[in-house]
């Protein structure tokens, strides 16, 4: 189609899917927004890192045509004010794939976060965040080294529905009265404000079918089903049991349930099958922390995976290393999990790990793992010897600080070494 600001790049072709599957080819036009505040700087220089590494791992054959689409400040000074213009889902729908810095949500009433909007707008229903450590990042943990999960967290149902009426409100009166005398609910007080948590079973199912698919895809062992069943029955309880009936229904031959390993198989799981397990949402932050082996994949409701996945990140080095994405059918929309950090704009100072490791993630995505994997080595050698931005810095011993550019330049160096 034809778009008025976004420049469609004359080399590189389009992805595209056939039966449901992605066919990526050797010069794919990739989207990205290069996001507000530290944007730039984290952007200019996980670009290069990505397009050395694929120039490597691939001796030239393969290359990504850079395609900047806009959204945040950017996009309000080239669209008349417009923060979240049109044509920027147009071409995510166009050319699926892409990845995003952080954007500004501007504080006031009627402003919607654009992140939100996004994902709101485009379905990408899976926000997935793999936390891992890397050795050398500084961690709160004894042994950070046993963290390596990967949550898949719902991202368009729960109290995140946006359904609240304010108290005090008409509405609010009205669906109180509603509740009291023909739903019979009396346990809340006069003039509380009000929320819906809407769980489903299709939000639910595709979720945890894309966690599955996800662990049989990458050989990972468990399925962790994390949710508050115990006193949200209907909600966070089906959740859980509507995981272990898709498990059953769709999955038969790669999984198997705790409950099956525990009565037929003396609690040993079997050879090649994926655990499908379930945890209450409290008990798993304690579980993370005491005895992390024991989870691998987790599928979570919208609210715990947000508490969840902050949590995790913290420790293993923080949310300026945390890298995120959220995927739909078909659209993917890598981005870093932290925000703008207004106060470092254009300091060439910040650590780039969010959004280089986002970009990891969408090159395992495209299948390229040969380029994913040589950034991977490469950054682990650069903090191995003690190159790193200021906020690793200041809590390693005889660290050399550099600037985001130069430690981007060392990771690009380390390659040759790895
Ligand atoms: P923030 O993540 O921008 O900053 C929190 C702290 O983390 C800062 O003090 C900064 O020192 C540190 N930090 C963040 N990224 C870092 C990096 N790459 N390297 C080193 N240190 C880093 O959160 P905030 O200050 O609460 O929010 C600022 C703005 O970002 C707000 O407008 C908010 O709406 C937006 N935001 C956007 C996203 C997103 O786009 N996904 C997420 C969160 C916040």
């Amino acid at each position: 189609m034809a778009y008025d600001k976004i420049i469609v790049p004359d080399t590189g072709e389009k992805i595209s899917f056939t039966d449901g599957k992605m066919n990526v080819p050797d010069n794919p036009i990739l989207l990205f927004i290069e996001g507000d505040g530290i944007g730039y700087d984290i952007m200019t220089a996980s670009k290069r890192i990505w397009d050395a590494a694929v120039k490597k791992a691939y001796s030239g054959k393969r290359e990504i045509s850079w395609m900047e689409v806009y959204s945040g400040e950017k996009a309000a000074g080239l669209y008349d004010g417009d923060y979240m213009p049109e044509e920027t889902f147009e071409a995510f729908r166009e050319f699926y794939v892409g990845i995003k810095g952080p954007l500004t949500t501007p504080v006031g009433g009627g402003f919607r976060s654009l992140n939100v909007t996004l994902r709101k707008v485009l379905d990408l229903y899976s926000c997935i965040r793999p936390v891992r450590w890397f050795k050398g990042v500084p961690s709160p943990l004894r042994e950070p080294q046993d963290v390596d999960v990967v949550i898949f967290r719902e991202n368009t149902e729960d109290i995140y529905a946006g359904i609240e009426f304010e108290a005090g409100t008409p509405e609010n009166e009205k669906f109180a009265k509603f509740l009291r005398e023909e739903m019979g609910a009396t346990g809340f007080f006069e003039g509380a404000g009000l929320g819906v948590k809407p769980i489903s079973p299709f939000g639910s199912k595709r979720l945890i079918r894309a966690a599955i698919e996800y662990a049989i895809e990458r050989g990972r062992s468990s399925v962790t089903l994390v949710h508050k069943g115990n006193i949200q029955k209907f909600t966070e309880g089906a959740f859980q049991r509507w995981g272990y009936e898709l498990a059953k229904e769709e999955f038969p031959e790669q999984t198997i349930s705790w409950e099956e390993v525990a009565e037929k198989h003396d609690g040993k799981v079997p050879e090649g099958k994926i655990l499908i397990q379930d945890t209450i949402a409290d008990i798993m932050f304690q579980k993370m922390l005491l005895r992390p082996r024991e989870h691998d994949v987790i599928a979570t409701t919208n609210l715990n995976g947000d508490y969840l996945s902050d949590a995790l990140a913290a420790e293993v080095g923080g949310v300026g290393i945390a890298p995120g994405a959220n995927i739909g059918d078909e659209i993917a929309l890598f981005e870093a999990t932290h925000g703008t950090a207004p106060k470092y704009t254009n300091k060439d100072m910040v650590n780039p790990g969010s959004l280089l490791f986002s970009g990891v993630m969408m090159l395992e995505h495209l299948g390229w793992f040969e380029a994913a994997d040589l950034i991977t080595k490469a950054y682990e050698m650069t903090i191995d010897q003690k190159f790193v931005t200021y906020d690793f810095a200041r809590q390693m011993d005889d660290a050399t600080k550099v600037a985001t550019s130069e430690f981007a330049t060392k990771i690009i160096e380390n390659m040759d070494n790895v």
